[in-house]
């Protein structure tokens, strides 16, 4: 048996025996941080850089069984393969493509579980990043896909029960842990071939669930894709409803893996963000705005702010009045993205018209702030922002 490896730095954040039943209970190497490979490693008598040697096979070859791991002595496979251990990567098990390119995914964490999440590949982003530092290198790299994106989730529904999400209707099932999160970047980016460090890709974390709710796990997986996938922190974005206690832990975290920060603000002023986004009584805007102040950017860097704009609820020209005020007020380096609202069954809220979106956009930018409008993409997979529900509709 292998025995306990813990480190606290490192994913497991439980003795690697302790959470499963012996007597042939499957283990997933596959979320396992490199300190944990290793120290995995050494329990079972063999050196330290055997953990290397499994997580490039795991998180750069993307092997995805111990049997095509060859740098690993046969016997070894075959002693971690008896003791019930398995690369155990998150898999997709259902694809749905867009007439847009969009694909969206039924990504199973964990081996039998029927509890799915959803993941979605967009090739040429949603406009989201536009705005962003590094938006200049990515138009000189010439490459075909400069801008693909991949939005990730990290619980499976999600307890924040925001009026206008689709998510919200599963409440929470449960959280991720970090390998489910990270597996399922992996797997997109296997899917699609993509070789990290040549073509670039935007990873936002803004699919089922409030990042800040599991944050554990999200700053495990966020740590796996930045030192052992090899992906830039400066591309990650991750987006929060605004859970203060996790932003502030947030703002402690070293630059070389904190991925860019998006509020999900949604609405102009307390009253109607109270409605929209519960969550504001207990966290109300000026609470948000401190903790994201004590973030230290980088240079170039900005916050944005979420905007989904609701028909007749937070789509008039006053309220893009106010939304400039409060972004000018907080003097925080910022952008606005603003999303037209997705419709999904079940929820009441309209669609904003196309004219009331553009005077909204032209009301802000005549305010002197930065504001993009964000595409929306796979709407007939229900792959947009709002959407993701496990829906098997194609
Ligand atoms: S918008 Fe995000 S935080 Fe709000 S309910 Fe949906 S998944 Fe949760």
């Amino acid at each position: 048996m292998l025995g306990p490896a813990v480190t606290t730095r490192s994913n497991q954040l439980v003795p690697l025996d302790s959470n499963f039943a012996s007597g042939g209970s499957l283990r997933q190497l596959f979320g396992l941080d490199n300190a944990a490979l290793a120290a995995c490693m050494l329990a079972a008598g063999e050196p330290a850089w055997r953990g290397c040697q499994m997580a490039e096979a795991m998180y750069r070859q993307r092997l995805t069984s111990l049997d095509e791991i060859t740098t690993l002595p046969k016997a070894l496979r075959q002693r971690l393969g008896a003791e019930g251990w398995q690369v155990g990567r998150p898999r997709i098990l259902q694809v749905f493509k867009s007439t847009d390119g969009t694909e969206r995914y039924l990504v199973q964490g964990q081996p039998m579980d029927p509890q799915t999440v959803e993941t979605v590949w967009m090739p040429e982003g949603d406009g989201g990043e536009a705005g962003d530092s590094g938006d200049a290198d990515a138009a000189e790299e010439g490459k075909s896909r400069t801008r693909a994106t991949i939005c990730v989730s990290s619980q499976v529904g999600c307890a924040v029960n925001c009026q206008f999400c689709l998510t919200a209707k599963l409440g929470l099932q449960r959280n991720l842990g970090a390998g489910e999160i990270a597996g399922q970047v992996v797997a997109v980016l296997d899917r699609h071939g993509v070789e990290v460090g040549r073509e670039r890709v935007n990873l936002v974390f803004m699919g089922m669930g409030e990042p800040f709710l599991n944050y554990e796990s999200f700053m495990a997986a966020v740590r796996l894709l930045v030192e052992e996938v090899g992906l830039s922190p400066q591309r990650m974005t991750v987006s929060t409803s605004g859970i203060v206690p996790g932003i502030e832990r947030f703002a402690q975290e070293p630059p070389e893996v904190r991925p860019k920060l998006a509020i999900s603000l949604n609405a102009p002023n307390n009253a109607i963000r109270s409605e929209v986004m519960p969550v504001n009584r207990k966290w109300p805007i000026e609470a948000v705005v401190d903790a994201v102040r004590q973030v230290r950017l980088r240079s170039r860097e900005r916050i944005t702010f979420e905007y989904v704009l609701l028909g007749g609820v937070t789509d008039r020209l006053e309220h893009a009045a106010e939304v400039a005020r409060l972004v000018r007020r907080s003097g925080l380096p910022a952008k606005v993205n603003l999303i037209a609202w997705n419709p999904g069954p079940g929820i009441e809220y309209t669609m904003p018209s196309a004219g009331a979106v553009e005077a909204f956009r032209v009301a802000l930018a005549a305010e002197g702030v930065p504001v993009y409008l964000r595409k929306p993409r796979g709407r007939d997979i229900f792959a947009a922002c709002g959407q993701l529900k496990r829906t098997v509709e194609g």
